[in-house]
């Protein structure tokens, strides 16, 4: 079983990669900002809540993400090849959390894989992105608060990830296909 983190900055090409990957691996996929916006749509209570959170470009409490993570995770069934987390966890809180929910089904993240990519070049995803998909977290403003929180309160997950010993280092700028194939090989490795 393959469960895989992918990790890295707001307009780190996550989405992007994680749709290859399940393509080729046949993987589930859990985005936890999916999840949020279609509670949102769907008008729900849960979105309420979100809604307030993401419009300021702040992070969801943790406990409320970690109560829909298990219920998320429990969709694929028992039997499933792999889940790639994307955008989950975002805090030290939830990379425990994750780690003691999967070992209660007796299961583990194989690997976290971070793509890293420079700030201004996160900023001009971030900025097309939001003229094209009308994402309305995808604003100047927005996007620095998301960043700033990124690197007070994500960041460090890499360290901590390092410690558990499943941190991959991926060079997130330049050709799809190249940083497909680099973390392709390190997957197939797994
Ligand atoms: P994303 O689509 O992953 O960029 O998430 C969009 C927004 O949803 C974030 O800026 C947060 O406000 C919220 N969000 C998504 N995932 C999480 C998470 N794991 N913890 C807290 N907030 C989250």
């Amino acid at each position: 079983m393959k469960n895989i983190v992918i990790f890295g900055a707001p307009g780190s090409g996550k989405g992007t990669q994680s749709d290859r990957l399940i393509a080729k691996y046949g993987l589930g996929h859990i985005s936890t900002g999916d999840v949020l916006r279609s509670e949102i749509k769907n008008g729900t209570e849960l979105g309420k809540t979100a809604k307030a959170y993401i419009d300021k470009g702040q992070l969801i409490p943790d406990e409320l993400m970690i109560d829909i993570l298990a219920s998320v995770y429990d969709s694929f069934g028992k039997d499933h090849k792999g889940v790639i987390f994307d955008g989950f966890p975002r805090t030290i809180p939830q990379a425990e959390a994750l780690k003691q929910m999967l070992a209660d089904r007796g299961h583990c993240v194989a690997a976290m894989i971070e793509l890293d990519v420079p700030e201004d070049e996160l900023m001009k995803r971030l900025i097309l992105r939001g003229q094209e998909s009308g994402r309305t977290d995808d604003n100047e403003e927005t996007i620095k608060k998301r960043l700033n929180v990124y690197h007070s309160q994500t960041a460090p997950l890499i360290e901590w990830y390092k410690k558990e010993g499943i941190h991959h280092h991926i060079n997130g700028l330049g050709e799809l296909e190249r940083i497909t194939k680099d973390i392709t090989s390190e997957v197939d490795k797994l």
